[in-house]
């Protein structure tokens, strides 16, 4: 199954307008606060820039990149907007975030007096903390139903239920203090009742900020400052870029990542072709589209790496876990590849790079054989040899 990068945050941060850039996929946009649960599903292309000088090389047939899955829910902050007590998320909503494997939060920073805010004022750091209470009050609901089931359980005397017990309560404890569980310290003997409950604050997540457009390069450079550790005085911001740095010293702590776009400008972009797009983003003098840093961010949260094939039919890449082996590499090209598999002749795309060949490559000694244990490296150029008995 597909990975996949759940898009939530508050009405109106941009989530479909980011959903948008990223897919070029037309999703309606709405100029107000959708009342219903609606989710975009797309298959995005992951930007690889090692794809290109390999397809120069080879002049192939076909350039094939890897894929991510991002969906775009609507549907958090109903809570406040309708005046109920906060109790945490719709089941609709759940259903659609709950199997995402990472979470893209918006966070609004843009200011446009055309489009309402549900708390009336910008401040993305407050929207955080309430979309947080509410991602925090959905898992203590989903810990407190385990917890009867466990306790009912633990009546039988069965000892492994007290180990959990002791868990469940711990995490009820934290998340009533509106923690995420992803701060939390869990020992690994806890991970497996954790990867049983879907815990929405458990995910790893990016914060994307969804600046102005007349902000968007002071905004990188601050978040590279504070990424990079230079001390940067908050005190001395003002207005968007204040609130941007108070989120990006946040996902910090957090170990959490944090990028920059402004969705408005990123979906006007992504409706050029690719050249001019490229073109008019030198001319703002931005290195990279924001839509593509989100999915290269979105990708490395997944905890994915790139391995290559290449060739004069197809130069293409590739997804695997990082720590997979060469075997199950094999397998994402045909499983009867990893069945029959003998070994893999390897290369580091900037070791085949120096070399321009795979011939050359072997006279210097720098395509590797491995075999069933070597552990594949991002970056890698592989083929595999394989028997398959008939
Ligand atoms: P969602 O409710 O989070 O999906 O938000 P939408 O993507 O539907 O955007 C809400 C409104 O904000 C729309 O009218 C968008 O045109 C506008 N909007 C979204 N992103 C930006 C942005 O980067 N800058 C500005 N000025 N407006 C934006």
């Amino acid at each position: 199954m597909a990975l996949t990068i759940g898009i939530i945050g508050l009405p109106q941060s941009g989530k479909t307008t980011l959903f948008n850039a990223l897919t070029k996929a037309g999703a309606p946009i709405s100029g107000y606060a959708t009342s219903t649960v609606q989710a975009n599903m797309a298959i995005v292309q992951v930007p690889d820039a090692r794809l290109q000088p390999l397809a120069e090389i080879f002049n192939p047939h076909k350039v094939t990149p890897t894929t991510v899955e991002f969906v775009d829910v609507a549907g958090m902050g109903q809570s406040e907007q309708s005046g109920k007590e906060k109790q945490g998320l719709s089941a609709e909503f759940l259903g659609h975030i709950r199997n995402a494997d990472a979470l893209a939060i918006v966070l609004r920073t843009f200011v446009n007096d055309n489009v309402p805010h549900i708390y009336q004022n910008i401040d993305p750091y407050r929207d955080l903390e309430s979309l947080n209470a509410e991602l925090s009050l959905t898992d203590l609901a989903s810990v407190e139903r385990r917890l009867e089931r466990t306790n009912r359980a633990a009546k039988s005397g069965d000892k492994k239920y007290q180990q959990e017990l002791e868990t469940l309560r711990h995490l009820q404890n934290e998340l009533n203090e509106l923690k995420l569980v992803s701060q939390l310290d869990i020992t690994s003997q806890d991970q497996a009742l954790l990867s049983e409950l879907f815990l929405l604050t458990a995910k790893p997540r990016m914060y994307v900020l969804n600046v102005s457009e007349d902000v968007l390069g002071a905004a990188n450079d601050l978040l590279n400052k504070i990424a990079s550790g230079e001390d940067v005085e908050v005190a001395s911001l003002q207005g968007e870029l204040a609130s941007i740095a108070r989120v990006a010293l946040q996902a910090k702590n957090e170990r959490a990542e944090v990028v920059a776009v402004s969705a408005r400008l990123e979906a006007e972009l992504s409706e050029l072709p690719e050249e001019d797009a490229h073109e008019y983003l030198e001319s703002l003098g931005l290195p990279q589209l924001g839509a593509d840093r989100v999915i290269q961010v979105g990708y490395r949260l997944l905890n994915l790496i790139t391995f290559l094939t290449a060739g004069e039919d197809e130069v293409r890449a590739w997804t695997v876990t990082r720590g997979a082996k060469a075997p199950e590499a094999a397998g994402k090209i045909h499983s009867d590849i990893e069945r029959g598999f003998i070994r893999a002749e390897v290369i580091s795309f900037d070791d085949f790079m120096a070399c321009g060949s795979f011939a050359a490559a072997t006279k210097k000694g720098l395509l590797r054989l491995e075999g069933k244990e070597y552990v594949i490296k991002d970056g890698d150029i592989a083929h595999f040899r394989f028997n398959v008995a008939k």
